[in-house]
């Protein structure tokens, strides 16, 4: 039996764009799966109200907006699936992307996981990347049973993870400088598991270690003046920045100067079955409606690639 999940279209993000180009293939009758690693921490699903989607209600919040494209792509027959990509392997015919979920294969690769991505800054976080700082629970949570970690931030996707750890982690030392969300999902039982300590009003200063990786992260509560060395063998760091999110093809495509995935205007990128759709693309104009368009044109572009057309097909023309 084979241990890959194969799939005509394989989309890694379930965002505006990923959602749009999944209901488009999953149309063309294309066996389409969405990987998303969280519905809740993309740029829509954290747009508080989404006032310039044509055709709909200016109170309509990104979240609800985003389900609706989810709901719909899933209708037509798209498989969405909860799942972090941690690494692709793109240059051989068939696409291989590896989650914690399991490894899929697809014939076409959509990347569409947005720009909501930051550069490490805290000293140490890139020393230790990969050897005690992660940036995914459920990649790495396990590595760390019956041991103390630290969780910095938080946003849902900060929340979320931490929820993770509190399953294996002895310890989950939840570290926040700003107040969580009052609509934040899972807050109350995160607050009330055992074994979280939450150190709020505190910024995590610097990540430390030696030869075997993480020893500890150094704390700065507000209004004291010492900082505190608390000793834990994992840092888990999630604060959003404005970046492309791309960590996961390793260097498999060129990208540009500015972190943008380059496409052409069908949006393939420069490696032949594999697309790059939405704020990836790292323009100027980052807007729903403009992720959706990208998927719109991906898809379209996947149906000629796949089925060998001259031509792109548009399903409103009755031959
Ligand atoms: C605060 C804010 C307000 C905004 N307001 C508006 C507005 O009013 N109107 C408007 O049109 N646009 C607005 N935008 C812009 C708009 O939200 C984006 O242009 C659009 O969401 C981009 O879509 P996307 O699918 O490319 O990326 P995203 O919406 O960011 O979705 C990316 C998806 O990829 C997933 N992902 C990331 N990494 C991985 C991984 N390794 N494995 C699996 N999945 C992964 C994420 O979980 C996420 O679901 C706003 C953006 C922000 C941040």
């Amino acid at each position: 039996m084979s241990d890959f999940i194969d799939t005509d279209v394989l989309i890694i993000g379930g965002g505006p764009a990923g959602c749009a180009c999944a209901l488009y293939t999953a149309r063309s009758a294309l066996k389409t799966i969405i990987l998303d690693k969280n519905p809740s921490v993309g740029a829509l699903a954290i747009t508080h109200k989404i006032a310039n989607y044509p055709g709909v209600d200016a109170d309509t919040s990104g979240a609800d907006l985003l389900k609706t494209m989810r709901d719909q792509a899933v209708s037509y027959g798209a498989d969405y699936r909860k799942a972090q990509v941690y690494g692709i392997d793109a240059t051989n015919e068939l696409k291989v992307v590896y989650t914690p979920e399991g490894t899929f294969r697809g014939k076409t690769l959509v990347l569409a996981t947005g720009a909501m991505g930051r550069t490490s800054t805290l000293p140490g976080e890139d020393t230790f990347l990969g050897r005690g700082v992660s940036y995914c629970a459920t990649c790495d949570g396990a590595f760390y049973k019956n041991q103390e970690v630290a969780v910095y931030g938080s946003n849902q996707e900060a929340i979320d993870e931490a929820l993770v750890l509190t399953k294996f982690a002895s310890k989950v030392h939840w570290v926040t400088n700003s107040k969580p969300g009052a609509g934040s999902s899972g807050l109350e039982t995160l607050m009330a598991a055992e074994n979280v300590n939450h150190w709020s009003r505190t910024r995590l200063v610097s990540v430390e270690g030696d030869d075997s990786g993480v020893t500890g992260v150094r704390l700065q509560q507000s209004g004291e003046s010492d900082p505190v060395e608390l000793p834990v063998n994992g840092a888990f760091v999630y604060s959003s920045g404005s970046l492309p999110i791309t960590d996961y093809l390793q260097g498999q495509i060129p990208l540009n100067e500015d972190g943008g995935l380059p496409v052409d205007s069908d949006m393939m990128t420069t490696l032949p079955g594999v697309w790059g759709i939405g704020d990836i693309r790292n323009t100027p104009f980052k807007q729903a409606v403009v992720a959706c368009s990208d998927g719109c044109i991906a898809a379209m572009s996947i149906d000629k690639y796949l089925n060998k057309r001259k031509e792109v097909r548009v399903d409103w023309v009755h031959r």
